[in-house]
């Protein structure tokens, strides 16, 4: 079992007053298993392994590729619409076995905080398949009346209406107030029938009304990522996140000191290239990978970028 003290995950999530120690991950992460001596990979799922039900190509072999190389590694995710036994389905589906301690989502920290915090009843607005990853809390009803502690947001999709946003809206101005939680700050993400909103544009709009301010697990939140550095067990130095997502991927990586690998699938634009970000490395798809890796870490002297 891995943990962090406290005091780091008080820091990084810029909370005061925590004690003892905060339940990373409650199976051993795969950075643990053999010292390989490689740089690890934090990869990002939705719009670079996949894009909604489709996989990318290439990405099969990228995937295999990285168990044979041993490289360390987690799927990074800021899916809140799905647990994780749904994601490891969705892999099968695909034809890759991956483990349940490759995942790393914002309901996983999210629920730790939650447990170790003592919260008593948490109202969640999340999809009925996310909602059973909240096993250290009491979730009930938005629409049951009950004080409840926390209010925690994810991705709810097309279930997201006025009734139920101003059901999150009135319980956030309950006295004594519960604090907001959001699972992840991402923006928009591409669905199958185009761009969808995700969790921020609606935290945003809790935020302004109930005028609180959310706490956050999942990307772009520093916390999110020291969280995944630990499990590696490598430093921001020694690891590459590989994303679609020039904010919440790149940027934010980046800020931690990781170097990001953009790629141009899922919900790359070319105007994401225009701005301030500049990634460390730009692909056309993760099936580029270990051509990349090949030229740039396994043989540095000869590298072209
Ligand atoms: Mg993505």
């Amino acid at each position: 079992m891995k943990t962090i003290s406290c005091a780091i995950f008080a820091q990084i999530y810029e909370i005061s007053g925590l004690t003892g120690e905060v339940v990373i991950g409650d199976e051993r992460p795969p950075g643990e298993r053999e010292p390989t001596g490689l740089p690890g990979l934090l990869i990002d799922l939705d719009g670079v392994i996949y894009q909604s039900d489709r996989i990318i190509a290439g990405a099969l072999q990228t995937l295999d590729w990285i168990r044979q190389q041993q490289i360390p590694h987690l799927f990074v995710t800021n899916t809140t619409s799905r647990s994780r036994a749904a994601l490891l389905e969705k892999f099968e589906q695909f034809g890759f076995d991956a483990e349940f301690d490759e995942l790393m989502t914002p309901i996983v920290a999210a629920n730790q905080y939650l447990e170790r915090q003592q919260f008593g009843k948490i109202a969640a607005f999340v999809t009925a398949s996310a909602v059973c990853e909240f096993s250290g809390v009491e979730v009930v009803s938005p629409q049951s009346g009950q004080a409840v502690d926390a209010v925690v947001i994810g991705d709810l999709g097309d279930a997201w209406d006025y009734q139920r946003l101003n059901g999150a809206f009135r319980l956030l101005m309950q006295d004594p107030a519960p604090q907001l939680i959001a699972l992840g700050m991402t923006r928009y993400w591409r669905g199958a029938d185009g761009l969808r909103l995700d969790v921020a544009p609606f935290d945003s709009a809790l935020e302004n009304a109930a005028a609180c301010k959310a706490m956050v697990f999942g990307k772009p939140a520093a916390a999110f990522f020291a969280a995944a550095l630990e499990r590696l067990q490598c430093s921001a130095d020694e690891v590459f996140m590989i994303g679609d997502d020039i904010a919440g991927d790149t940027d934010a990586a980046q800020r931690c000191g990781i170097r990001a690998i953009q790629v141009k699938t899922g919900k790359f634009r070319e105007a994401d290239l225009q701005g301030d970000i500049v990634p460390f490395a730009l692909l056309d798809s993760v099936a580029d990978l270990p051509q990349w890796w090949a030229r740039n870490i396994d043989d540095p002297a000869g590298a072209s970028g």
